[in-house]
Parts: C-alpha cells; sequence; structure tokens
C-alpha cells in the first residue's frame, strides 16, 4: 500500500471511543461516557432548518458564515460579556467548535511554536496542536485549586516558543471554572509573554450554583489577543448539527476564513439557520435543560462522595463529575477495564484527558436519574469489591 504520513497515523486514537465502542452493543450496562446532552434538539430549531431548506438556502454562503447569524452573535456578545464585536471582520461561523480550534492553531503555529494546555485537558487539543507541527505543553493543574492554573504553575510552562495559552471554562473534563482572579492572573501573564489565548467557553451555558461564566476577552486589553471559541452543541443540544462560532481579531479572522474555505467552503446552511433560530428563540429552553443537569449533578455528586474510598468535587460547569478514586490503589485504566467487565459500567478514565488525570474517573451526567442512580448502585459494589 502505499505510504500514509507518519504524523497522522502516529495521532493516538482517542480513550473516550475505545471505552464507547467497548460498551456498544450491550444495552444492559450503565454509560456515563459520552459528552453530548441526551435531550433532543428543540422543535423550533429543527422548524427552521427545514423552512430554510424549503425556501432555497441550500447553496454555498459567505466563507463566514449567513450575515443574519454572525449579527445576532454579535449581539449575544455584547449582551453576555458586554464585547463589542465586529459581526463582518471578527466573527465566523464553523463545523464545530472542533473545527474553530483546528484554524486557530493551523493560523498561528509554526513548527515548534509550543501551546500551553492545563492538564487535564480536553482530549484533541495536543492532538490538533501536533498536527499542526506544534508542541503540546502540559500545566498541571490540581484538584485543591479548583484545576485552575496557578501564576507559578503558568509561568513554569512558559518558554521563548510560548505561542498559545489553551483556557477551558467551564473545563472538561474537571468541571472547573476560571474566576475573575484566575482570569486576571492568566491575562497578565500572556500580555506580560505576548500569548494568543485560545478560550475555549463551550460549555458557558451550563453552569451552577450561581457562578458566572466570565470570558477573558472581556478583560483590559484581552480581546485583542484573544480567540474565543464556542458552539451550538451542548447549550442547545445540537452536537449533530455541527456548528460552532468563534470570535478573533481581524487580521487573525481574515487568515482563518480563508482556511475555512480551503478546508470546508461554510458550515452547512439549513444547520446555520436552525442556529439562528436556537439564539432568536425563548433561551427558556437552555434553562430548563440547565435545570435537569443540575438535579443529576446533585444526585451524582452526592452518591459517589458516599462511597468509601471516592470523592468528588462538585463541578461548577459543563455535565461531568470528575470523581477521584486514588484511595482505591487501582490505575484508572485498569479501573475502567474491571468495572465495564465486572459490573457492566462503562466511565471514562480521567488518563483519557492526559497522564494528569490518573487517579480520576470522568462521570457524564448527560444520563437520566434512574441511570445515575444504577450506575451509583454498580459503583458501590465493584468498590466494595476491591476489598
Ligand atoms: N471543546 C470542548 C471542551 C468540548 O468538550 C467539545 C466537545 O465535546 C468541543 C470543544 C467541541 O464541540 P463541537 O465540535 O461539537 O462544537
Amino acid at each position: 500500500m502505499p505510504k500514509i504520513s507518519r504524523r497522522a497515523s502516529q495521532t493516538p486514537s482517542s480513550k473516550i471511543r475505545r471505552v464507547f465502542n467497548k460498551s456498544l452493543g450491550h444495552d444492559d450496562w450503565v454509560k456515563f461516557t459520552v459528552g453530548e446532552p441526551d435531550f433532543d434538539t428543540d422543535q423550533t430549531i429543527i422548524e427552521a432548518a427545514y423552512q430554510a431548506a424549503l425556501m432555497g438556502n441550500t447553496h454555498y454562503v459567505h466563507n463566514a458564515g449567513i450575515f443574519p447569524l454572525r449579527q445576532q452573535l454579535a449581539k449575544k456578545f455584547y449582551e453576555d460579556q458586554h464585547l463589542t464585536v465586529n459581526p463582518e471582520t471578527e466573527l465566523m461561523v464553523t463545523n464545530g467548535g472542533t473545527e474553530a480550534i483546528y484554524l486557530a492553531l493551523q493560523a498561528i503555529v509554526e513548527p515548534g511554536d509550543e501551546v500551553i494546555m492545563p492538564g487535564p485537558q480536553w482530549t484533541p487539543y495536543p492532538m490538533l496542536t501536533t498536527l499542526n507541527h506544534g508542541k503540546a505543553v502540559i500545566c498541571k493543574v490540581h484538584e485543591k485549586d479548583g484545576f485552575q492554573y496557578t501564576e507559578e504553575n503558568l509561568r513554569r510552562s512558559i518558554t521563548p516558543n510560548s505561542r498559545i495559552l489553551i483556557l477551558n471554562s467551564p473545563c472538561n473534563p474537571t468541571g472547573g471554572m476560571a474566576g475573575r482572579s484566575t482570569l486576571e492572573m492568566v491575562a497578565k501573564v500572556a500580555k506580560e509573554f505576548d500569548l494568543w489565548v485560545l478560550s475555549d467557553e463551550v460549555y458557558e451555558k451550563l453552569v451552577y450554583d450561581g457562578n458566572e461564566h466570565i470570558s477573558i476577552a472581556s478583560l483590559p486589553e484581552m480581546k485583542e489577543r484573544t480567540i474565543i471559541i464556542n458552539s451550538f452543541s451542548k447549550s442547545y443540544a445540537m452536537t449533530g448539527w455541527r456548528v460552532g462560532f468563534m470570535m478573533a481579531p481581524a487580521a487573525l479572522m481574515q487568515v482563518m476564513v480563508k482556511l475555512h474555505e480551503l478546508e470546508t467552503s461554510c458550515c452547512n446552511v439549513p444547520a446555520q439557520y436552525a442556529a439562528l433560530a436556537a439564539l432568536n428563540m425563548d433561551q427558556v429552553v437552555t434553562g430548563r435543560m440547565l435545570e435537569q443537569y443540575a438535579k443529576r449533578r446533585e444526585i451524582l455528586v452526592k452518591g459517589l462522595n458516599r462511597i468509601s474510598g471516592v470523592s468528588c468535587v462538585p463541578p461548577k460547569g459543563t455535565f461531568y463529575a470528575f470523581a477521584n478514586v486514588k484511595e482505591l490503589g487501582v490505575p484508572s485504566d485498569e479501573l475502567v477495564e474491571r468495572m465495564m467487565d465486572e459490573v457492566g459500567l462503562a466511565v471514562v478514565p480521567g488518563t483519557a484527558f492526559g497522564e494528569d488525570g490518573e487517579g480520576f474517573l470522568r462521570f457524564s451526567f448527560a444520563v437520566s436519574e434512574k441511570t445515575i442512580e444504577e450506575g451509583l448502585e454498580r459503583f458501590e459494589t465493584f468498590v466494595k469489591s476491591l476489598r
């Protein structure tokens, strides 16, 4: 067979997929693996896509996305974060947040440039960095610091090759959120070392206990060095529609729009109209989902903390609980394999998010309360069997 690129073929496959694939076909298993809402996309959104297609919106559009959607996104940025964003030059609609991250890395990274990211981190960050010829530099974050960067850790990760700093708040997998003081510290460091900040805010709407999502771009002099990544996937239960969006300074955006044209031309057009409808509809729909997540979070976190040898700090945002299982004395990967084989319970090992995730398990609570109760029972049975 002709050759395949080493860079591409050596990209590891994700451990989340591995667990997910192993659990396929086991309908009697309890599964906490998937990172996607279990709610259906709201009817209003589906209807808007259908109507848009019937009206002939089935052709290529501007590479950066349909203008009414960009205008509405600019309004959203102003209302949510007091950010003034030019919809003509600073916004783009992408094929999910994933493509937006890829575009940013492609547009900025030169071979050997370093991209700083938290450890544990969302699995694709290091892979996307390597694919774009960059070097992933993992800055270990700790449970005792709410899984946030500290000034000391961050400064230790910086070298003359540092180019981008990834901030993910609310964070997958830890559920941690950066408060104002952390953001101010990150902003200070980014300015001092002239770094771009790639701020992944896809879970911005899924926050609990009155926590407030603050975009680092809203801090003084930060908009000019921040790329915001966002998506309709999690806020509106639209993972399969593949609509994300990004904000960046005009000069960088111009380059990214060009790359986006080469890669996908534009985001699926009826899906862009669906996204527009999502922004225009009564936001109570997202609020209702959030209420459900909040209830599930409570049941799951309480249940985990009741199990001897397991502890779980309540996540401030996202729909993931990151349970500390260090006291069980078994590596996370082994725990996960055995849990599947012995009690039919599928969760994601912390190591799916880099080696700093060792000693943790990620439970997605985008599942029903009944599933959570059943899963907790199985988990407790399994933990007791270890003694
Ligand atoms: N960023 C984080 C932290 C995520 O967890 C995800 C999806 O799981 C994404 C970005 C990308 O989401 P999408 O491509 O569906 O918009």
